[in-house]
């Protein structure tokens, strides 16, 4: 990998598919794409496009099947939970539930959590969460959001209190690894014996964690362990449609399950459902086994790289690219300068210039692919950029031209000269505002 600002070549590049695509600019020429928005969907691993194609010509039906291609099937869906636990770290008594992403992991957890009649119905939250790990919580939960700081950071005196006020009344702490807007890692061992301290489990959205950072879900006899993790493949290099939901088996034992229907099912009458056991009971409908194929893949590759490495490639891409991104002028940064807790996510505004338009040229004229808007994390973004909830509703009701940041995102193939053109394409942009 590249380890300093200079053109040295990222070996981690030739691990990507389509890393040197040519992509068209509005001037009719063409450039190699540079993507910048691994945060929302990372390209693919040459060694996930391998294994699907060597693996189609053998899926078949699983579990029930008894045919040659169905034992194969059944055997890589069930070897897929290995290599998910012990990425992860997870522990004996816990299950690997297969599901299409981590929106759907959260929606199987909440939805389990809501059928315990203990009179437990705090969950508590915080301010930098995705709606995948907001929206569930809301039916059947009264929701506490923790604080953040003026940089958007976890406020832990907050966190802390709100534990010590709920105590015995909440059901779970649910707080993002990652933040998707920001790139802050949570500190999640001191949020998980914080957690457990005051008598409740803790769910982690690893959805921007997993991918970037070693993750040990339960370190030996540590209270700082994660009860519940969730995350999406497509954000580590293997395309869309599979994820995970680990945590305690017994913890899914009773209740319903999220989604009903064949496989979750032991014997069933007009009367009465006999569920699996989990994780089978969460898995209802014919799974994405291609998919699953593509994250196991992708998994071992990461693991071949190194999660430290991968992660002290991408931190050396954030500090170059947020140093020089201090130095253009009319470039507002909505995150903590101190960059040691974070992935490679840099928020920004171009003053005058709408979230919109920014990301639009980098596009059509520079071949730069980023994201723009509020990235499914809106009260975060909102308070970011200072907005009441007044205003909002005001620009909601009267669809008005929405507010949004611009973010850049990268990933291990990211190289420093694609930093360096985003970099001199800013400058551009902002020496060229009317
Ligand atoms: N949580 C976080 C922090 C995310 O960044 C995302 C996606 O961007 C999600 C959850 C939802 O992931 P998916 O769309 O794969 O379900």
């Amino acid at each position: 990998p590249d380890n300093s600002g200079s053109k040295s070549r990222n070996s981690f590049r030739s691990l990507i598919v389509g890393v040197d695509a040519k992509v068209p600019l509005d001037n009719g020429t063409y450039t190699t794409g540079i993507n910048f928005d691994n945060a929302a969907t990372t390209p693919s691993f040459t060694t996930v496009e391998k294994e699907i194609h060597d693996f189609l010509p053998w899926y078949s039906s699983i579990h029930r099947g008894k045919g040659y291609k169905s034992v194969i099937s059944t055997d890589t869906y069930e070897a897929a939970r290995d290599v998910v636990s012990r990425h992860v770290g997870a522990g004996p008594s816990d299950v690997i539930i297969h599901t299409k992403n981590t929106t759907e992991a959260i929606n199987i957890l909440a939805c389990t959590m809501s059928q315990k009649k203990d009179g437990k119905d705090i969950v508590i939250s915080t301010w930098m969460e995705h709606a995948a790990n907001d929206l569930p919580w809301r039916d059947g939960f009264k929701v506490e959001y923790v604080e953040i700081d003026q940089f958007g950071r976890l406020d832990l005196d907050d966190y802390e209190a709100k534990l010590k006020k709920h105590q015995g009344k909440i059901r779970l702490v649910t707080v993002t690894g990652a933040a998707n807007v920001t790139g802050y890692l949570n500190d999640t061992g001191t949020l998980a014996a914080l957690a457990h301290k005051y008598g409740t489990l803790i769910h982690v959205d690893g959805a921007q964690l997993v991918p970037h950072v070693p993750v040990d879900m339960r370190p030996e006899d540590s209270v700082e362990h994660i009860d519940f993790l969730s995350f999406s493949a497509h954000k580590f290099y293997a395309p869309f449609g599979s994820g995970v939901l680990i945590g305690p088996k017994t913890e899914f034992e009773t209740g319903v399950p999220f989604c009903k229907g064949g496989s979750a099912i032991q014997l069933v009458t007009h009367d009465r459902i006999w569920w699996e056991e989990p994780p089978v009971k969460c898995e209802a409908g014919t799974p994405n086994l291609i998919g699953i194929v593509a994250m196991t893949a992708a998994l071992k590759t990461l693991n071949r790289i190194g999660m430290q490495n991968a992660f002290q490639h991408e931190k050396k891409l954030l500090d170059y690219a947020y140093g020089k991104m201090c130095n253009i002028p009319d470039i507002h940064l909505y995150s903590h300068p101190d960059k040691q807790q974070s992935i490679g996510v840099i928020p920004f505004t171009v003053e005058g210039v709408h979230h919109s338009l920014v990301s639009a040229i980098l596009a059509h004229e520079a071949g730069i692919a980023v994201r723009n808007g509020f990235f499914c994390a809106h009260p975060y973004c909102e308070r970011l950029l200072g907005y009441s909830a007044a205003q909002i509703e005001e620009i909601a009701e009267n669809k008005k031209p929405f507010p949004g940041l611009v973010r850049a995102s990268f990933g291990i193939y990211n190289t420093f000269p694609e930093i360096d053109k985003f970099i001199n394409f800013m400058h551009i942009v902002v020496n060229n505002k009317k």
